[in-house]
């Protein structure tokens, strides 16, 4: 089948529901576009796991702080919808501002207590909010699916899997592994920002985290050790500037010591202007 960019939520839905009633599942990759083999990877689970694949492409106001790259974010749809098609997705969906916001104010927050404190919003304080608002909403559109997200954003799955259990959402949430380019770095639709130096500067995110979870498998239990060894290694690097290097358990996301069980170990810097997120799976 050929793919389809449908514009409206209620042709989206005629669509779906559709497609449901004729017995078929569907899988759902909500992205901000600007798509990239991370993307890609996600589309591809999806392809080999549901019948009908969806993906959405919007860039979310309302998980911007005013100070945040919101106008300068990347976008290019002719580039998307060649990926898409290449990956065998049925409905590119792209709604506009207003098709989402017609009056432009939203006054439904939908706020996820305690996955969406630390980390991210220690410098973000109201992007979860924005995210589980805009997630919501497009898991009331696309109604009953399994919706597939990638662990390069580890925290934002906490937070998604928690208000689907909360509110009951007819969703399964499937978690993809990190898609890297070969010397460690994330795909990311913000590396486009990297100037030359910073782009090769960019891999020692992930390689402070693997020396983190080296230090856990040589026997380190101490989190504040583990932490100041991946800021240390960061912090060394004079083009990175270090916004947080945590451990913490890979279920609650909350402080664990000693450091036993599964844990994760994320990292955020800022190189330029780009803001770059990593997290790494250690421990049990
Ligand atoms: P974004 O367009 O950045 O909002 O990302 C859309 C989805 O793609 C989210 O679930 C991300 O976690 C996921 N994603 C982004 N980068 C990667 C990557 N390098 N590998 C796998 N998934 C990714």
């Amino acid at each position: 089948m050929s793919l389809t960019t449908i514009v409206g939520i209620a042709a989206l839905r005629a669509r779906l529901d559709a497609e449901r009633a004729s017995g078929r599942t569907v899988g759902f990759v909500p992205t901000m576009g600007y798509l990239h083999a991370g993307h890609a990877s996600l589309m591809a689970r999806a392809r080999g796991e549901t019948d009908v694949v969806i993906v959405s492409i919007f860039v979310n106001p309302l998980q911007f702080a005013p100070s945040e790259d919101l106008a300068a974010y990347p976008r290019d749809l002719a580039a998307d919808t060649a990926l898409a098609e290449a990956e065998g997705v049925d409905v590119l969906f792209v709604p506009t501002e207003t098709e989402m916001y017609p009056d432009g104010v939203v006054r439904t927050n939908v706020s996820v207590a305690q996955v969406s404190a630390g980390l991210e919003a220690s410098t973000r304080p109201t992007h979860f909010d924005g995210v589980a608002t805009v997630v919501a909403k497009l898991l009331a559109i696309v109604g009953t699916c399994r919706a597939y997200f990638g662990e390069k954003d580890f925290q934002q799955i906490a937070v998604v899997r928690r208000m689907v259990r909360d509110l009951s959402l007819p969703v399964e949430v499937v978690a993809c592994p990190t898609l890297r380019d070969p010397d460690g770095l994330a795909l990311s639709s913000r590396n486009i920002y990297l100037l030359p130096a910073e782009r090769a500067a960019a891999p020692v995110l992930h390689a402070a985290l693997l020396a983190g979870r080296m230090a856990i498998d040589a026997g380190e239990v101490n989190p504040a050790k583990v932490r100041a060894l991946v800021a240390d290694l960061i912090n060394a690097e004079p083009l990175a500037h270090l916004d947080y290097a945590e451990v913490v358990d890979a279920e609650t996301l909350q402080a664990v010591d000693p450091l036993v069980g599964e844990l994760r170990l994320l990292a955020a810097a800022r190189f330029g202007k780009a803001r770059l997120i990593d997290n790494i799976a250690a421990g049990s």
